[in-house]
């Protein structure tokens, strides 16, 4: 029991260091151009499609190919930058995405599926794949919730809006698109913001509500010229347009497209000659037909069946003016090119004024059997469009006065997005804290062990001290008569030979007298050091007096004593003294004894000053043995 505790405690400990260490390695490997254009990328749409193919050239290089997280962004970035102007094209984006999903399919949702779904829609959208494309969103919006993503969330509600919008689905896509302004404004997202601001000015405008469209497409604008945002801010001027177009104000309206066809001409073609439909459209509601004509035939040229929702309104526009030129089979002719681009579409709006000129053009001509027939397929579809309009309005209605309901589930997401920033942002804390302990423990250990060397280094610096003679660096005298205690003791345990030299320099009151102390201090050192070197290991030379020495021998007889001591006498006498100073000799006189049952050391060493006075009295630089 107290074991597996044990294990599970030394587990979890060595799991916490571990992290520790994982928290003190380094992040993944760092790519500043790499991240600088995903968070580009991520954060707004590049101004062209040429600027965006050249930044996605260059994300390719950066990143290496084991990098994956990076070259999962690079994935998304290239989805939602593909070429789609013609249904070819469009195909093959289509395709890009659904190959990239395969390679990420998984059970779980994940960002870059999810992402991929939602790019995917925006190229089903333009194919008319209506109803494929809501299912896929849909799906896309639950999964971002699932996995918490909110801008994924955002965009997911944005596309549906614009879809909703586009279908006629007035509440539907107010409610999508608000949703996801107040999304993209708390991540302040300014970029995705005000995207999403002209979508919601465009879903009032279709509904019908085209000053609220006008008041934020102004805003727009203004925003969009102040920082210099030229393509956006033509566009925003074309919405502008459209809405000045349904507030009946039709030359300002045309004077602002003709600014975009402009803008776009060399730029965009195709949205150029989309201008030219909607110039010519005004130019009908203004009576000035053959103007309208010219305009929408020379777009005929660009806007090409490819292009199939300004291809509907072209050849719808084209059937009114030669209506209203009285050209009844080309305006048939016309009409019925529009009648299979709004199938396609799914354009009921479009469809349904199709239906209602071909009835006008048969009633002019007298043709009754077709005009009534079409009146009828006119009335079918129109009631069944007053009805869904009908619905919508009161489900607008609705939603205009739930925005309660909505702000509510906002404010939850938000807190909730707040509640997961303030636990990572204490993750991060708590992994600064422990980075910042494991700092101070370290300083501290490193202190401490600086400290106890301190100590130590000043501690052996004591004892040698307490036990060292300043001067010779030989043992002192304490230190002397210590040892040859200890010798003496082991001498009469081990019952081994014990034998010790005293010696003492000879006149050495003279050297001092003539030469000075400091030199005397120098014959001193010599001597200890000349001692030292004659000695063998185990041998010890203590500083007893003045100028008195004793060399203690352990386990040594007499005989070899008294070798010790002549050779010590002959290296002192032979030592170039001169090199002290000039004219100097230095000899020593010493007295040897051996252990001979003495009582104590006192006796010893008394027999060994013996000895020495013995060598001092027969003239100095002798070794006289105490027998
Ligand atoms: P002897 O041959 O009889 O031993 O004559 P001596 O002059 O050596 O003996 P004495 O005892 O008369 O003189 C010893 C001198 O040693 C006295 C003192 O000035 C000197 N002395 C003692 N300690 C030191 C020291 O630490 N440094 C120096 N320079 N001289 C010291
Ligand atoms: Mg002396
Ligand atoms: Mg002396």
């Amino acid at each position: 029991m107290f074991i597996k505790q044990f294990l599970l405690t030394s587990f979890i400990f060595a799991s916490y260091l571990s992290s520790i260490f994982i928290c003190l390695s380094v992040d993944a490997t760092e790519n500043k151009r790499a991240d600088t254009i995903i968070t580009l990328f991520k954060t707004s749409k590049p101004s062209s499609p040429q600027q965006a193919s050249s930044l996605l050239q260059e994300l390719k290089k950066t990143i290496s190919p084991d990098d994956l997280l990076r070259q999962k962004e690079y994935i998304r970035a290239k989805c939602w930058n593909q070429k789609v102007e013609t249904n070819a094209q469009i195909e093959q984006a289509i395709s890009f995405a659904n190959e990239q999903l395969d390679i990420f399919n998984s059970p779980a949702p994940s960002k870059i599926t999810i992402d991929l779904t939602l790019c995917k829609t925006t190229y089903q959208r333009l194919l008319g794949q209506v109803d494929t494309t809501l299912q896929d969103l849909t799906n896309a919006i639950n999964q971002a919730y699932i996995i918490e993503a909110p801008l994924l969330i955002a965009h997911g509600y944005s596309q549906r809006g614009t879809l909703h919008s586009y279908q006629g689905n007035y509440s539907a896509s107010l409610e999508d698109l608000l949703t996801a302004q107040s999304h993209y404004e708390s991540l302040k997202l300014n970029y995705w913001a005000n995207i999403n601001l002209g979508e919601l000015a465009t879903s009032y405008r279709r509904f019908g509500d085209a000053k609220s469209a006008l008041k934020y497409q102004l805003q727009l604008e203004d925003i969009y010229i102040k920082e210099g945002k030229l393509f956006e801010a033509n566009d925003i001027n074309i919405q502008i347009a459209s809405s000045l177009e349904q507030l009946n104000d039709l030359e300002e309206a045309n004077a602002r497209y003709r600014v975009s066809q402009q803008f776009l001409h060399d730029k965009q073609p195709v949205i150029s000659a989309d201008m030219s439909i909607n110039i010519a459209n005004n130019l009908i509601s203004l009576g000035q037909y053959s103007k309208a004509l010219t305009l929408l035939q020379q777009a005929e040229s660009t806007i090409t069946p490819e292009y199939n929702a300004p291809y509907s309104f072209l050849q719808l526009y084209l059937a009114n003016t030669q209506f209203k030129l009285n050209n009844y089979p080309a305006s048939l002719a016309a009409l019925q090119n529009a009648e299979k681009a709004f199938i396609i579409d799914k354009n009921q709006r479009g469809l349904s004024q199709v239906l209602e000129l071909r009835s006008n053009i048969y009633q002019a001509d007298k043709d009754w059997q077709n005009a009534y027939q079409s009146l009828a397929d006119y009335l079918k579809v129109h009631l069944a469009q007053d009805e869904r309009v009908l619905t919508k309005l009161n489900a607008e209605l609705r939603t205009r006065f739930d925005t309660d309901r909505i702000k509510h589930e906002n404010d939850l997401l938000l807190q909730h997005a707040n509640d997961k920033e303030i636990q990572l942002h204490m993750l991060q804390r708590n992994k600064t804290m422990q980075i910042i302990i494991i700092t101070l423990v370290g300083i501290i250990l490193i202190l401490v062990s600086i400290f106890a060397y301190k100590q130590m280094n000043h501690k052996q610096q004591y004892r040698k001290l307490a036990f060292t003679d300043e001067l010779t660096q030989v043992a002192n005298r304490r230190e002397t008569y210590v040892q040859a205690e200890k010798c003496l003791t082991l001498c009469k345990k081990s019952q081994k030979p014990f034998s010790l030299i005293f010696f003492d320099a000879d006149y050495f009151k003279l050297v001092n007298d003539e030469l000075g102390h400091y030199i005397g201090d120098q014959v001193l050192i010599c001597l200890a050091n000349i001692a030292t070197k004659v000695i063998r290991n185990g041998d010890i030379v203590g500083r007893v007096g003045g100028e008195e020495f004793i060399i203690l021998l352990p386990d040594t007889d007499i005989e070899i004593a008294l070798t010790i001591a002549n050779r010590l006498l002959t290296t002192i006498e032979q030592y170039e003294w001169s090199t002290v100073s000039s004219n100097l000799t230095q000899t020593v006189s010493a007295g040897v004894v051996r252990y001979q049952e003495e009582k104590d050391l006192s006796e010893l060493l008394l027999k060994a000053d013996k000895a020495l006075y013995e060598a001092k009295a027969a003239g100095r630089n002798h070794v006289k043995v105490y027998l």
